[in-house]
């Protein structure tokens, strides 16, 4: 499990963003190759149909087998559109096979042009990774060379066409490849930019509720519970009056900083409004809760900015138990709820402190087990 703090929320949201949308792109993949598999096998099937447009004997066999192969593959994908590196490109190679088949089946081999592989090439560049469509762009080169050794004479015209057909179908191939990797290098800025707060760059809301989760799975799996803590800033707009918000500005960076660098690898810390930040994470009692939270506080009290500006905070914590069947987001929101209100209590009580919630269903344990650190931190 990852914390999400300063500095490596970027790859952190990068490395989420990822894991997220691989599947919707396994199955556009996969229905894509469907699409363009079952067209191919069916133009194709309609040939044999065709008098004098195919040789007879043993080509024509193999012919009906390919597009044999290609109507079982479309169905095949038709039925469970999902598609991974391997299956792609296994599909790309099935491609390759197949023109070299038509070429050497047709009566008039330069009716089949390398014009089939376009499609084909396009796949590969957009959905494998590096190596895998080097292996197809040599696969194109090879069946280039087959099928135009089979439809024209004279090496050197067959070199000349190879060139033309392999270059032309590599070549665009590898625009493709380039403009992928383009986009996809927009796309998971754009996605680590959207998780992740300007100011201060710890996670925002959206990334919070995107964790919880995982949170509640890990409590669930470890037996553990979960503890929201909020934090708000005492006084904040004094500070602000008082310094000007650049000042202020600078005052949640540096706090913001210094939290990053108190919260466990494993805790989610996230800037959700104003001056107001909630650190998620899990713990086996009350008492370790208590811990965290004062130096979370300890934290935001020691930090000054360059110019001398520092501020206190406010923390309350609630703790759960995750429940069967529950809804993640949800039961976090309510037990953020909880760890508001307990920040209340702080800020009554004279601020700079930490309170928790009552426990929500059972008695007094939590709070009891809290009330001697309570009095220490007042
Ligand atoms: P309390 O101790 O009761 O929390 O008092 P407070 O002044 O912190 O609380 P209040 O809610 O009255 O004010 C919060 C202030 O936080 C008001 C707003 O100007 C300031 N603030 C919110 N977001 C930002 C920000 O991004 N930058 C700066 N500089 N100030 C902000
Ligand atoms: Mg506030
Ligand atoms: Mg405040």
């Amino acid at each position: 499990m990852s914390g999400w703090r300063r500095g490596d929320t970027d790859t952190l949201a990068r490395r989420h963003e990822t894991s997220v949308s691989r599947g919707p792109e396994r199955r556009i993949a996969a229905l894509v190759l469907a699409a363009l598999t079952f067209v191919a096998g069916l133009i194709g099937t309609a040939h044999l149909f065709v008098d004098g447009t195919l040789h007879q004997g043993a080509t024509r066999i193999s012919y009906a087998v390919a597009m044999a192969a290609c109507l079982v593959a479309a169905a095949a994908l038709a039925v469970r559109p999902r598609a991974g590196r391997w299956q792609t490109s296994g599909l790309v190679m099935l491609a390759e096979v197949v023109y070299v088949i038509v070429v050497l089946s047709v009566s008039v081999p330069a009716q089949a042009t390398p014009l089939m592989l376009l499609f084909p090439s396009f796949v590969a560049a957009w959905f494998l990774g590096t190596w895998m469509l080097g292996a197809t762009m040599l696969a194109t080169v090879v069946a280039c060379t087959i099928a135009l050794t089979h439809t024209y004479d004279g090496a050197l015209s067959i070199a000349v066409q190879v060139t033309i057909s392999a270059g032309a179908l590599n070549s665009a191939a590898f625009g493709v490849y380039v403009l992928r990797r383009r986009v996809q290098r927009l796309l998971e800025a754009t996605q680590a930019l959207s998780h992740q707060d300007p100011l201060t760059g710890l996670a925002n809301r959206r990334l919070l509720v995107e964790q919880a989760p995982r949170v509640w799975r890990q409590a669930r799996r470890e037996g553990s519970r979960v503890a929201a803590m909020v934090l708000d800033l005492d006084r904040f707009k004094q500070l602000n009056d008082a310094h000007g918000h650049a000042a202020g500005d600078a005052v949640l960076r540096t706090v913001a900083s210094s939290l990053a660098a108190t919260v466990r690898p494993s805790d989610v810390l996230a800037r959700t409004g104003g001056e107001e930040l909630i650190v998620l994470g899990l713990v086996s009692d009350p008492a370790e809760a208590h811990r965290l939270a004062e130096r979370l506080r300890a934290a935001v009290r020691t930090s000054r900015t360059d110019d001398g500006h520092s501020v206190t905070a406010s923390i309350g914590i609630a703790l759960a138990r995750p429940v069967d069947g529950e809804d993640a987001a949800d039961a976090m929101w309510r037990l953020v709820d909880r760890a508001d209100g307990a920040m209340y209590e702080a800020k009554q009580a004279g601020r700079d402190r930490v309170a928790a919630a009552l426990p929500r269903q059972r008695s007094g344990a939590f709070a009891d087990s809290l009330r001697p650190a309570r009095r220490a931190a007042g």
